[in-house]
């Protein structure tokens, strides 16, 4: 008989603390951990390459065709990703993928692209994948969704403090516009729009730790 695989799905807006979370909660479990949001970063770096500047509403169907996009999660709880073979996880991190990222995720063909791939990635291990549409779309049947939330300030200040510590000189203020930004697009988007799924566990974390947002999700996942 077939070993049922649980799946976790954290969804919020930018700078809610999901990544770091889930990476952590993937190693105290055993989970794989998936990150969602690295590819559609990963996707944003190739087609801005390939193209060199891209713009809304740009038709990207055809370009992904042949290329391979995979992602590693090390036993350390640091996840890589790779677009044909190149490891482009502190490419993506940049500020010209965030400015340039909504053109791309809004598109139809490109959230198909990436929702078969997430589903691939989940069929032989249990998983907690964090995103937009992880509960929603990708896995409306997840054992556990969780919906990690905090203050605009908060989201924009852990993102300054993430940018500082990879020694990347940024302005606080601009940071705040762009999660600004970032949620009126996560939130607007025609397929895939980030929201809350109805039987999901809401978490505001904007004056929770770090460590008790992952004793959160541990506990909530133990009986799952
Ligand atoms: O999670 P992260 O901030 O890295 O996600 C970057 C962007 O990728 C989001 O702002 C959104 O445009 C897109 N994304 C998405 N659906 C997901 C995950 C990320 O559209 N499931």
């Amino acid at each position: 008989m077939d070993k049922h695989l649980t799946v976790v799905a954290v969804d919020g807006p930018a700078g809610s603390g999901k990544s770091s979370v889930s990476r952590e909660v993937a190693v105290a479990l055993g989970l794989k951990y998936i990150d969602s949001g690295a590819i559609y970063r990963a996707i944003t770096w190739f087609l801005i390459r390939r193209h060199g500047a891209i713009t809304k509403g740009q038709d990207f169907s055809g370009d992904l065709n042949g290329v391979v996009i995979t992602q590693e999660f090390n036993n350390d709880g640091s996840c890589n990703t790779f677009v044909d073979n190149t490891d482009v996880s502190v490419d993506i991190r940049t500020e010209t993928i965030a400015k340039n990222i909504g053109k791309v995720s809004d598109d139809p063909g490109v959230r198909e692209f990436v929702n078969g791939l997430l589903r691939e990635w989940a069929r032989n291990s249990s998983i907690i994948m964090d995103g937009r549409d992880i509960g929603t779309v990708v896995f409306p049947d997840a054992d556990l969704k969780v919906y990690l939330d905090a203050s605009v300030d908060v989201r924009a200040e852990r993102r300054y403090n993430e940018y500082r510590e990879s020694g990347k000189n940024v302005d606080l203020n601009s940071i705040k516009n762009q999660i600004i930004q970032r949620d009126v697009e996560d939130t607007s988007r025609p397929f895939g729009a980030l929201k809350t799924a109805e039987d999901a566990v809401v978490i505001d974390t904007s004056s929770m730790s770090k460590e008790d947002v992952i004793q959160a999700l541990i506990n909530l996942i133990a009986p799952v």
